[in-house]
């Protein structure tokens, strides 16, 4: 023979892919399949409850299999196991089904396992023979949601529980109070649910929205202590363990509306509908703790967990400074600033928590001030604080912003529902790591897991939240559970192929989200190239082109991976629509271009972007202005008073104007510049061209000039006027696109 082909058979390959998610420690296929008929036998004596009963309710919902006891050989035997891992099962799928496993909670994960490997195909049941091996990487594998800004009833709560057990998560927190609403009974203090458990009036859209409108209609709930049992107990028959959060000093205005006695002034305020952070927190003189005692003595009878969360986070201390009876608490107990006071109040927590057999957790702000000496901390600004604590040897939780808030977008903002901002998609949460490489072998040996954390100002129905968790908690499962994750592509691969399937046979409202294609941009050397970047080989691009002096269009297909180059025009700046279809017309997407002379130009920063908006330089001249409304993402940001930045035409060239789109958010404190300059850079810096009178997004500079370098110098207020948001900072400058006419 010449040469061997090898050729790549997806239908054999297919057939050696382990449909379980998370994907297990050890997945080997045997030759063959064993085939299922209606109904399977075992030995009904041996399971526990609470599985056997979820075994025979996910086989008849996923297969219509039903489950009879024997007293003979059993189809599916069992095992347990002493001297593995924790949590350790195995699987083998030969002529019948044996189960090892290490403890119950292990043999609940066997079963969620089995469930995911039988196949239907032509109403032919049948697993492909294999064995599994597995046990979790973390302990904490955990799932938060937001209860307190919208309200979601208790068969929501049992169905949220149900998908985190599917994928093997394995603790559910629940945050319970904040700001806009108090959600869980507490009998020596009923106030707390009759009022502080409604609001009147809900904010409309988005916080940035100026001028703000309200919804005027009355949102509001709670569980009562009996619901509460039920949840935690439904919980506890899928291994999932309950975290309450309690916030305090801050979010505490629900509570502050119900007893306005335990605030620094006393003030009758309403249960709020706007969002954010208020000045109002829990004041520090000692019926406050009182009041804090009593209710956390109720919570901890409720919930037979170890963790107890307190919140802890987004305490302004304004209050604080001017209260005579916190000030006294300081003198007393010589605490030499407001962030000790903060310390103070979270360690005498800590200490009747701890009493009460419980370990105190809370956001990383618990960091300020000083460490309470058990307590655990949940780091959400980032890995800093949960660096910090693991190298002192606190617990910690990773719940980094970057990758596991699953309020932020999972798209472009303009083709996802209103969210939060920031932008997350599946595959950066795919990507996280709860230890970071800073930490030895023994500080890591202190970070228990990780969790996403759902916080639900802009969710307000439960399609939405599953659309906000899903797929996006399986990812996290994927990070929080396997040893050695598979790559990004294997994973998508199981998830569209099979699970999908499965949520779809549940009605879960999954986003899709990370299978629209998308067009990226490359600079090249005639301007910037166009690729369509799609999971589905058929999709399309369609362009139109159309020159705004001569109306003339072009049309053009193009398919996925190929490149669509984008040259500088020779003369007149033109407008292009650029559309994209996908085979499932959902999912398509429409971008709008301006061809202009600086297309694909270089770009020097010398004042270096923010890194958290610091996207790719090309993004300022890839022919796309930024993303309106703005929601976190795909926009150059600086917060700088000065701003210089340096772009490189290709060849000299007439400029007849240049026009800078700027963003105006103020409730995110991003304002307009004070003064715009624009220099010609030759041997010396020569200014042609600056203006002052800076009103609106769309700032325009006519040149008519020759030019090649140009340099940008892009001036701001010294800081934010009092009366504004953010006040007294320096304001934020985002820019998206210099185009060159
Ligand atoms: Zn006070």
């Amino acid at each position: 023979m010449l040469f061997t082909v090898q050729l790549f058979d997806s239908s054999a390959q297919k057939q050696e892919q382990c449909n379980i998610l998370p994907t297990p420690v050890v997945y080997k296929r045997v030759k063959g399949n064993l085939y299922l008929r209606e109904k399977i036998h075992l030995n009904k004596e041996n399971w526990p409850k609470n599985t056997l009963n979820q075994l025979d309710s996910m086989l008849q919902k996923f297969h219509k299999i039903t489950i009879q006891d024997t007293t003979g050989k059993p189809f599916i035997r069992l095992r347990k196991l002493t001297n593995v891992p924790k949590d350790f099962y195995s699987i083998s799928i030969s002529s019948f089904i044996f189960i090892s496993y290490s403890n119950e909670r292990a043999l609940y994960y066997a079963m969620q396992s089995l469930v995911q490997l039988i196949k239907t195909e032509n109403k032919i049941k049948y697993i492909p023979k294999a064995f599994v091996q597995d046990y979790p990487k973390f302990d904490w594998r955990g799932l938060h949601l937001d209860v307190s800004r919208h309200f979601f009833s208790v068969e929501e709560i049992k169905r949220y529980l149900d998908l985190m057990a599917m994928y093997k998560l394995n603790t559910f927190h629940w945050h319970l109070t904040d700001d806009q609403g108090w959600r869980i009974e507490i009998n020596a203090y009923p106030k707390l649910t009759t009022v502080g458990a409604f609001r009147d009036s809900t904010l409309i859209g988005h916080y940035t929205a100026n001028p703000r409108k309200y919804d005027s209609q009355r949102h509001g709930g709670f569980y009562t202590q009996q619901e509460i049992k039920e949840i935690v107990s439904y919980a506890a028959e899928r291994y999932i363990d309950v975290v309450p959060e309690i916030e305090m000093p801050g979010h505490s205005r629900a509570a502050l509306a119900a007893y306005p006695r335990f605030s620094c002034t006393g003030k009758q305020q309403k249960v709020p509908g706007l969002w954010g952070v208020f000045e109002d927190i829990y004041c520090t003189k000692e019926e406050s703790f009182q009041f804090l005692s009593n209710i956390l003595n109720e919570v901890v009878s409720l919930f037979p967990g170890k963790y107890i969360h307190i919140g802890g986070d987004e305490a302004p201390k304004s209050r604080w400074k001017s209260c005579a009876k916190c000030q006294n608490v300081m003198q007393k107990n010589r605490l030499k600033d407001a962030h000790e006071l903060q310390s103070y109040f979270i360690s005498r927590i800590e200490q009747f928590l701890n009493k009460k057999g419980k370990n105190l957790i809370g956001w990383d702000e618990i960091l300020e001030g000083g460490l309470s000496p058990n307590a655990t901390v949940m780091s959400w600004r980032g890995f800093k604080g949960g660096i910090a604590a693991a190298k002192n040897g606190h617990y910690v939780v990773m719940t980094p912003g970057t990758h596991c808030y699953f309020d932020h977008y999972q798209g472009k903002s303009n083709e996802e529902p209103l969210a939060i901002g920031g932008y997350t998609p599946l595959e950066k949460v795919y990507q996280f790591n709860p230890i970071p490489d800073e930490l030895d072998a023994a500080q890591a040996s202190y970070i228990l897991g990780g969790q996403a954390n759902l916080w639900t100002e802009y969710i307000t129905s439960y399609d939405q939240l599953e659309y906000m968790a899903y797929p996006r908690a399986i990812a996290l499962s994927q990070a929080l559970w396997c040893q050695n994750k598979p790559n990004y592509e294997k994973f998508c691969q199981v998830l569209y192929d099979v699970h999908y399937e499965k949520l779809d046979s549940l009605k879960v409202n999954y986003s899709k989200s990370s299978q629209r294609a998308s067009i990226t941009s490359k600079v090249n050397e005639k301007g910037i190239s166009l690729i369509l970047d799609s999971p589905d080989t058929s999709d399309i691009f369609c362009t139109s082109l159309r020159t705004k002096l001569s109306g003339e269009e072009i049309k053009l297909n193009l398919k996925a991976g190929e490149e669509l180059m984008i040259t500088r025009p020779k003369k007149h700046v033109t407008e292009q629509e650029i559309e994209f279809i996908s085979k499932n017309s959902a999912l398509g997407s429409t971008i709008h271009l301006t061809r202009h002379h600086a297309l694909g130009a270089k770009v020097n920063y010398i004042t270096k972007p923010n890194p958290q908006y610091h996207y790719a330089p090309s993004l300022l001249i890839d022919g796309q202005k930024g993303v309106r409304p703005w929601r976190g993402h795909e926009w150059i940001g600086f917060d700088t008073c000065k701003i210089i930045i340096e772009i490189k035409l290709p060849e000299k060239k007439k400029i007849k104007e240049i026009v800078f789109s700027f963003l105006e958010s103020n409730g995110s404190w991003i304002y307009l510049p004070k003064q715009i300059q624009v220099s010609n850079q030759m041997k010396r810096r020569k200014k042609i061209r600056s203006t002052t009178n800076i009103n609106s997004e769309l700032v325009r500079l006519k040149i008519k000039k020759r030019l090649k370098t140009i340099n940008i110098e892009i001036n701001t207020f010294s800081s934010i006027p009092q009366g504004l948001p953010g006040a007294g900072r320096v304001p934020w400058t985002f820019l998206d696109e210099i185009v060159f006419h």
